[in-house]
């Protein structure tokens, strides 16, 4: 068992500062009151399902809080889903009622939809809350990214987001005064992580709605940021600000998180020069976020890598050399629900199958080269998307890059190359390539397009461009 995480945080710090916005801030006791008073709003039953769809703000942070202090699962809907997106992830994951900013989010809205500000302004209602946490219950439910296929519900226990939040802790040490920049959505478990340490390590929450480099910037070294998590196009715009300005970072800035997806090592040697201590991470919706992380002193020797497991966390590739990331740990989720519960993503002893191929060198450290989907083989030789784009990424003209497999008679699969790119140069790109790559990994075709497809979490989904 666990303790009632908020009860307990503000029993231990009622003064520490909890929650920063661009408006307001909070202290744990101050977060406590609302909670109190938000929850006795609730209309329904303790332990329902109940989901929540809206942008990041100071309600979405509250009314969490709320339901998981009503022992509620609360399922996260990503903001930018369409209207059919949402609906069907909504039926999948059989919810009671919706919170939302904001009804115009929908066409036809239905009768399960309430806004947070119609909630808040129910009467106080009477409920019961408990003391101690079982550590298999439902915090969270969130949605894969649908980057491979249909999205998948995840349910994430709070066991899981124990075993994450005290892992990372051994990782990057806590600290009385940390204060964790929040510009990822909340809905997405990089962002609601933030809020699930925060209650296990007393640090402070600045929240923002999405992510501004500026702002980043300013909140880093005027505002006592310790910590940041960002995604690889988060980190490029990032680098940009702070080498226009050349901003020096204060030492009290210790851990910038980079994940979600591969960072180019350009990036890494940027963030290097500049003294941003850059560490690259590798996680997903099924690991409550992070299960490898590149400490800072390996980031120099071991350019490119994710890192090693957390404390609680085990990995094993299947395979030789390179094979599928195979994870174990308590952070594994338990299972998925709706169309996929019957989908055990875990084999007989308890290993979670990523679907990502990687590889481990001599010491230990993992590199992930890409999606087992997306893996193009020519001539026999193992061909990663991931590390065609980002040799193409690297051209100083190319704004995005996506790379599939094209059939062909000699060599069974040859790359093709998807670029968006001002002004066109086709022979550059051949150059390039030609340069960096070995001959079979040479994009055979360059198709200029205006954008590439991307899910709802911005990732790009191969399995739409077709050759
Ligand atoms: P779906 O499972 O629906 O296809 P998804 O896997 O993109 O979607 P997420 O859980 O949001 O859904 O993303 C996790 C995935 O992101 C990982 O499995 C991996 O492919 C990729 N990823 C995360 N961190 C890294 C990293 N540091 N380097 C490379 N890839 C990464
Ligand atoms: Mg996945």
């Amino acid at each position: 068992m666990y303790p009632n995480l908020l009860k307990k945080r503000v029993s231990l710090t009622p003064t520490r500062l909890a929650l920063s916005t661009e408006s307001r801030s909070y202290t744990w006791q101050q977060v406590m009151s609302r909670v109190h008073e938000l929850a006795g709003k609730l209309p329904f039953e303790s332990g329902s399902r109940v989901g929540i769809w809206a942008k990041n703000s100071e309600d979405v942070y509250f009314w969490s809080l709320a339901l998981m202090w009503r022992d509620c699962e609360i399922v996260f809907f990503n903001e930018r889903l369409s209207e059919k997106e949402w609906a069907y992830q909504e039926k999948d994951a059989s919810v009671s009622l919706v919170l939302v900013d904001d009804k115009r989010r929908f066409t036809n809205c239905p009768p399960n939809i309430v806004t947070f500000e119609e909630v808040a302004d129910h009467e106080v209602a009477p409920y019961s809350s408990t003391d101690m946490w079982e550590p298999d219950r439902t915090i969270s439910i969130m949605y894969t990214s649908g980057t491979t296929g249909k999205p998948k519900g995840v349910r994430q226990t709070l066991e899981n987001h124990m075993t994450s939040a005290l892992g990372a802790a051994l990782t990057s040490g806590v600290l009385p005064e940390d204060k964790w920049l929040c510009m990822v959505p909340l809905f997405h478990i990089s962002g609601f992580s933030m809020i699930m340490r925060s209650l296990v390590y007393g640090s402070a929450l600045e929240l923002h709605e999405r992510f501004d480099a500026e702002v980043a910037v300013e909140a880093i070294c005027n505002r006592g940021v310790t910590h940041f998590s960002v995604v690889t196009t988060m980190l490029g715009n990032l680098l940009d600000v702070i080498e226009r300005d050349d901003r020096a970072i204060p030492s009290s800035f210790r851990v910038l998180l980079a994940g979600g997806g591969p960072v180019p090592k350009t990036y890494l040697l940027r963030a290097q020069a500049h003294q941003l201590p850059v560490l690259q991470t590798y996680g997903m919706t099924e690991t409550s976020s992070q299960t490898c992380t590149l400490m800072p002193e390996d980031a120099l020797e071991k350019l490119g890598s994710v890192g090693k497991p957390l404390f609680f966390a085990d990995i094993r590739i299947d395979g030789e050399a390179e094979g599928e990331i195979w994870i174990k740990g308590a952070h594994v989720t338990p299972g998925y629900i709706g169309d996929f519960r019957e989908k055990n993503p875990l084999t007989e002893d308890g290993w979670f199958r990523t679907g990502d191929i990687g590889r481990l060198d001599a010491d230990g450290y993992l590199y992930v080269l890409d999606r087992r989907s997306d893996l193009i083989v020519s001539g026999g030789e193992n061909v990663y998307p991931a590390e065609i784009e980002q040799v193409l990424m690297n051209h100083p003209h190319v704004k995005e890059a996506g790379v599939v497999g094209m059939e062909d008679t000699k060599w069974g699969q040859v790359p093709v190359a998807y670029v968006v790119m001002e002004p066109q140069d086709e022979e550059s790109l051949r150059q390039l390539s030609k340069e960096t790559l070995a001959k079979f990994k040479q994009p055979v075709i360059y198709h200029f397009v205006a954008s590439l497809p991307r899910n709802a979490s911005n990732k790009l989904v191969r399995r739409e461009l077709k050759p």
